[in-house]
């Protein structure tokens, strides 16, 4: 078994390395875990030789057809794990970059989207009352809320947050960091189902 898989992993690496011009293809596969819950973004070379070692199957594909010699595939868009596997805590670091992509740039009392440069943010309940710095209590803010709602909760300062801020999916994140701003639409039904589930 170990042997095939080797053999498979070897034929899948000589057949990506004599098409290298397929390597300009730059196609991302979403990998699901057993359950369909979604655990990462891979390459497609990743994903094709998961599919040769027998690791995955291929539950939607792209259009694009990759041609070799011996064989010709359809590139995968989306592939699930046949064998389960304990999900990585994945915690993605609470940094101001992060903040303001997980706020997609709105401010989150104004509902304004600006530009990351033009955005601070803010501590729902202040630090001087005790207020965390953490995902569920700093959200992305412009100056003028800021100014405006000062060191107030607010209920004091008669502002309301458009939506209740908590830690980030990290999948919307991690696509956005390969520059995928709008995931391929084959992705989407199992992108909303992980959102269903962990809301
Ligand atoms: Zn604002």
């Amino acid at each position: 078994m170990l042997d095939n898989r080797k053999e498979n992993r070897y034929l899948t690496l000589k057949f990506i390395k004599n098409n290298s011009r397929i390597l300009l293809v730059m196609e991302w596969t979403l990998l699901l875990n057993s359950t369909f819950e979604p655990l990462r973004v891979v390459t497609w070379k990743k994903a094709i030789i998961m599919v040769m070692l027998g690791k995955v199957e291929v539950l939607e594909e792209y259009e694009r057809t990759v041609n070799g010699i011996k064989v010709s595939f359809r590139l995968p868009a989306v592939i699930r794990l046949k064998r389960f596997i304990r999900r990585p805590t994945f915690l993605i670091k609470f940094s101001r970059q992060n903040l303001y992509v997980r706020d997609k740039g709105v401010c989150q009392y104004c509902g304004t989207p600006f530009e990351h440069r033009e955005l601070t943010y803010d501590h729902v309940i202040p630090r001087s009352k005790g207020g965390q710095t953490d995902w569920t209590n700093v959200v992305s803010c412009c100056t003028a809320c800021n100014l405006k709602k000062g060191g107030r909760t607010p209920e004091e300062a008669g502002m309301t947050l458009i939506r209740k801020p908590k830690a980030p999916i990290w999948i919307p994140l991690m696509t956005k960091s390969l520059g995928i701003d709008d995931p391929p639409s084959s992705w989407k039904d199992y992108l909303y189902l992980n959102q269903e589930l962990s809301s």
